[in-house]
């Protein structure tokens, strides 16, 4: 065997750099299920199941492909139980001269991979993931001598570079950013006939994948009755399709809406698909480029989308390389509560974080609206140490692998990084999500109520935040107004605050 080509459960494109130069005659694809990955951090049943279910078909597609593999399954004797360990004998076993593979996106998985090639005095050919529209080294050229990183600038640069939506070195429709025209509610009619979601019915490969993960993950979080996320490269064309022509229209205007009870909304739910690389952005943001340029949907939801896509992925992706291992550790506000349990349950009485809980254990999925400004802003103004909400996300979403989870987490919504990834901690009142959704009319708590039995606890802990804060943020420019808000406050103000936000703390407030 000449080389073993190393594919990890969020690499399972055909065309991946790993096979370049692939000849079946002397190589061997190398794939393996370890439990390691579902437990080292804790992993919920519908995200095992769509990593699981797609490896799964990715094998199919392998073999169909007429390249050589071995597959290790879960349930296989022998199962070495960690990536690591499952390499290292398979290596003793099939004696490769050498390892190859397109660079893993979790820095933890490069290290062990690392360690294992050494260990077996193998040469390791690592190459460029060229899923992605920036390199490392790019990202790392942009941010070097920059005081502060901020997206909308590298953002700009790589429509430029790309020619994604720009017309003789113009940004089209003479502007970069259209958020102003975005980010409407639904408004007390509600959002009428949404489209149905592109669903997929689970194939007998994928119910297979499903009754093991029962079994086997019994315990873990999460419903897989509902399961009905793509699973092939093809099913992730259809979903792309189904977005475009049923979605993409109003995504822009509804991008920051929240609907109880239905968590697909205009949204594009393509993240999963992106992330095991069964879709290529590229070919997503040529689709909305060409949906725009078609008439078919208007200039600020295509624009809206694709920033999403070659803004906010490929940065926090460059966040993560430049700044692992230390970034995973950040604790700039110095949070040391603990996650509620109820986030693993939804048992608790605030309906709109009751409803985001519900839907993320049904599906794996809830839109950015919810992650960041329902589920991450509790968190955060709460004070729960940031890691145990990392923990939380990267279990609970089918979407989620730690290069975009973490600084999305970490940085964005929970503010550990100090400052990098946004410029101030978003904390809002319940007043956002009632301005974003009709949430609160089925609530027990009132948003406009900081303090007393009926206070809404996001309102309560959006004061509570600032004072413990307050001089810290004093410094930020950004944050002036809100502080000096909380600079009016008297004592006795001060007082009933702290004492509601300590209720909501031992769980006296807010448990189902
Ligand atoms: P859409 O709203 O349709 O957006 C289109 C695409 O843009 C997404 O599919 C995604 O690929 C990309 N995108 C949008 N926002 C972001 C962002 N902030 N960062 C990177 N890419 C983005 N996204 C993940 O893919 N995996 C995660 O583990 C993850 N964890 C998150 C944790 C927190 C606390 C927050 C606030 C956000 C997180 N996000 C994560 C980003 C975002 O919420 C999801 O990508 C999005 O909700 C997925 O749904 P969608 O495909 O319908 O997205
Ligand atoms: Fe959420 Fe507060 Fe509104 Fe209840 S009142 S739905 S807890 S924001």
């Amino acid at each position: 065997l000449r080389h073993l080509v190393v594919v990890l459960g969020d690499q399972l494109d055909l065309d991946a750099s790993g096979f370049d130069g692939f000849d079946a005659a002397t190589d061997a694809v190398w794939m393996a299920e370890v439990a390691e990955e579902s437990t080292h951090v804790w992993s919920s049943q519908p995200r095992t199941a769509l990593f699981l279910a797609a490896m799964r078909h990715f094998a199919l597609a392998l073999q169909a492909a007429g390249r050589p593999l071995h597959y290790t399954r879960l349930e296989d004797a022998g199962n070495a139980g960690s990536l690591a360990a499952q390499l290292a004998a398979d290596i003793a076993r099939l004696r490769p001269a050498g390892l190859v593979m397109t660079a893993p996106g979790d820095w933890r998985v490069l290290q062990a991979i690392k360690a294992v090639a050494a260990a077996a005095g193998l040469p390791l050919d690592i190459r460029e993931d060229r899923h992605f529209f920036v390199t490392v080294r790019e990202f790392a050229a942009h941010a070097k001598g920059r005081k502060s990183l901020r997206m909308e600038y590298f953002y700009r640069e790589q429509r430029q570079r790309h020619g994604v939506l720009m017309q003789d070195g113009q940004p089209e429709g003479g502007q970069w950013n259209f958020d102003a025209d975005n980010r409407e509610a639904f408004g007390s009619a509600g959002p009428g006939l949404l489209p149905p979601r592109a669903g997929f019915e689970p194939d007998v490969v994928t119910r297979d994948v499903i009754a093991l993960v029962q079994r086997r993950f019994a315990s873990h979080p999460g419903r897989l009755d509902t399961f009905a996320w793509p699973v092939t490269r093809e099913q992730a064309l259809q979903s792309l399709q189904d977005f475009i022509t049923h979605r993409l229209p109003l995504f822009g205007r509804y991008q920051d809406a929240m609907w109880p009870g239905d968590p697909w909304l205009y949204h594009s739910h393509l993240s999963a698909a992106l992330n095991l690389k069964l879709l290529n952005p590229r070919e997503v943001v040529a689709a909305a480029e060409a949906a725009w340029r078609a008439g078919h949907a208007p200039l600020a939801s295509v624009e809206g989308f694709i920033r999403q896509i070659l803004g906010w992925r490929e940065y926090v992706r460059g966040i993560y390389w430049t700044r692992m291992p230390a970034y995973a550790d950040g604790n700039a506000l110095d949070a040391h509560e603990d996650l509620p349990a109820w986030y693993w349950t939804g048992a608790t009485d605030m309906a709109c974080l009751r409803d985001a809980l519900a839907q993320t254990l049904a599906h794996g999925y809830a839109n950015h609206i919810q992650r960041l400004m329902v589920t991450g802003l509790f968190a955060l103004m709460l004070g729960v140490q940031p890691q145990q909400v990392h923990a939380w996300y990267l279990a609970v979403y089918v979407d989620a692998v730690e290069w975009v989870e973490l600084p999305n987490t970490l940085g964005m919504s929970q503010y550990a990084d100090g400052g990098l990834m946004g410029s101030k901690p978003y904390v809002a009142t319940g007043k956002y999500i009632q301005r974003m959704s009709p949430h609160c009319q089925g609530c027990r708590y009132d948003p406009a109520q900081r303090t007393g039995d009926r206070a809404c606890p996001f309102t309560t802990l959006y004061w509570d935040f600032l004072m413990r804060h307050e001089q810290a943020l004093a410094r930020n420019p950004r944050m002036a107004l809100q502080v000096k808000n909380v600079a009016r406050l008297s004592d006795a103000d001060r007082q009933a605050v702290l004492e509601r936000a300590g209720a909501i703390r031992r769980g006296e407030v807010g448990h189902g």
